[in-house]
């Protein structure tokens, strides 16, 4: 055995550090991840100075949760003390194919029920929060320390972490942007009790193609920082239907059709009704123009050798567990991670309209769809039935003036007013008004009882 005595200690520490790195990172691509890096649990000042003026200015809407529990999300120690480090980790779900193709094409169909891409598969909470547990478990036997692992679930800004780890950058449209896999990522993060190393914002290591640690570090990338690659591109900003961002790395959420359409439990202002277009289910637009994206495409290209590999290995592991561990290693398959449900792309908003409660639920079973719940599905489907100058629709919306919920009466009193104008709209307030007792809906009557149906340039602001 040798010794290397040229060896300082600070380079001996950072080989360690990067050995565990490319131990993590391998751990992580065998899991079905498609990025890895490492922070330290604390936000930057940049960070949290956002987060404080998104709240400050009560861009964060109808979310009261937001603002009460700003304080962990400003400080994940808060969240769990013994935090030392946050392992990020994130899946891609760029859609195969040319996806700004495909979000312009279901655009422009106004009968169809748009649901934003990154909901059109399993619900990701499970299936990131899945593996993350895996990748937990692996992590505290491995390094003999204890973790913890949010998706999406806990006040923790995976965004910001995933920043400050180096997997990307935050962009112009305030989400994180990778240079390999575009906008279209879903972040999970491990606290964990053992400090690990933080990977540089200029520097990731490739994830390995192996579940083993490589016998020597990887090198690095030649790469600049992960931040500023936004340039003089602000697509995103000009592409937004709503003039969400009031500047550039600002989002105000109120205005936001992912926070109206998911979000928002009352009625959708009227100010944003035409805007909502067909989307039922949150806004792919300023994701789906981002140049980068196409960086995404090619990644895809590369790593469909690279899951055969993982695929391979996978199988190999099952060949080895006892039949109870079975069932659990083709659950957590790299099958389950990306698979899409191609009927939640193509529903029709008059079909969608006739669900009743029990199939919206069967429908939309472990998506993230059924978080909404009947009522602001309702809601969100008949302000696309109001855009669709399909007169088909009105019988469908006039049946829901009847709704149990009023947020639904109002939104299906809009559409009737949208399709059959204000003297349909007539006609129906003496069978319906009276018995109202719902202030909102009773304002909504009034409403449309009183305009006639708009100029086609006043109809952008009703
Ligand atoms: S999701 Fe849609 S509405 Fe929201 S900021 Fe992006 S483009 Fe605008
Ligand atoms: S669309 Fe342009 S400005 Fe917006 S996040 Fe992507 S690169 Fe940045």
């Amino acid at each position: 055995m040798t010794t290397d005595t040229t060896q300082t200690p600070e380079t001996a520490a950072s080989k360690q550090a990067t050995r565990e790195e490319a131990a993590l990172c391998a751990r992580a691509r065998a899991l079905g991840f498609s990025c890895c890096g490492i922070s330290a649990p604390r936000l930057e000042e940049m960070a949290q100075a956002r987060l404080h003026a998104f709240v400050a200015e009560g861009q964060h809407g109808t979310m009261a949760w937001f603002a009460r529990r700003l304080e962990e999300r400003l400080d994940p120690k808060k969240l769990w003390s013994e935090a030392r480090s946050a392992i990020v980790l994130g899946i891609d779900c760029t859609p195969e194919g040319d996806a700004r193709k495909a979000w312009q094409r279901r655009l422009a169909d106004k009968g169809l029920a748009h649901v934003a891409t990154y909901a059109l598969g399993e619900d990701y909470h499970e299936v990131v929060k899945k593996r993350l547990k895996t990748f937990a478990r692996w992590l505290c036997i491995e390094y003999d320390t204890q973790a913890k692992v949010f998706v999406d679930t806990a006040p923790l800004s995976e965004k910001s972490l995933a920043a400050q780890a180096g997997v990307g950058w935050i962009g112009k449209n305030t989400q994180l942007v990778s240079r390999t896999h575009g906008c279209w990522l879903l972040l999970g993060v491990v606290l964990t009790a053992r400090m690990f190393q933080p990977t540089s914002p200029s520097y990731v290591p490739p994830l390995a193609r192996s579940s083993s640690p490589p016998s020597s570090p990887p090198s690095p990338l030649p790469s600049p920082r992960e931040v500023g690659r936004c340039g003089s591109c602000r697509r995103c900003l000009e592409v937004c239907p709503t003039k969400a961002f009031p500047r550039p790395y600002a989002l105000d959420a109120r205005r936001c059709l992912s926070y109206l359409t998911i979000e928002h439990r009352g009625v959708i202002p009227r100010e944003f009704r035409v805007a909502v277009g067909n989307r039922v289910f949150g806004c792919d637009d300023c994701l789906a123009v981002c140049p980068w994206n196409k960086f995404a495409r090619a990644a895809q290209e590369l790593e469909k050798d690279l899951e055969k590999e993982i695929e391979k290995e996978i199988e190999e592991e099952i060949e080895e567990a006892t039949q109870e561990e079975v069932g659990k290693a083709e659950e957590d398959s790299m099958a389950v991670v990306l698979r899409s449900r191609a009927d939640l792309g193509t529903g029709r908003i008059a079909a969608w309209l006739r669900l009743e409660d029990g199939e919206f639920r069967r429908l939309f079973r472990k998506t993230v769809v059924k978080r909404l719940g009947i009522a602001r599905f309702r809601r969100n489907l008949l302000v696309a039935a109001g855009n669709s100058e399909d007169a088909t629709l009105l019988p469908l919306a006039e049946e829901l003036l009847a709704d149990e919920d009023g947020v639904v009466r109002a939104s299906a009193l809009w559409a009737v007013w949208r399709l059959g104008g204000r003297a349909r709209v007539r006609e129906l307030a003496a069978e319906y008004l009276d018995g109202e007792e719902d202030e909102t809906v009773r304002e909504e009557w009034a409403w449309c009882c009183e305009r006639d149906f708009l100029a086609p340039q006043e109809k952008a602001t009703c």
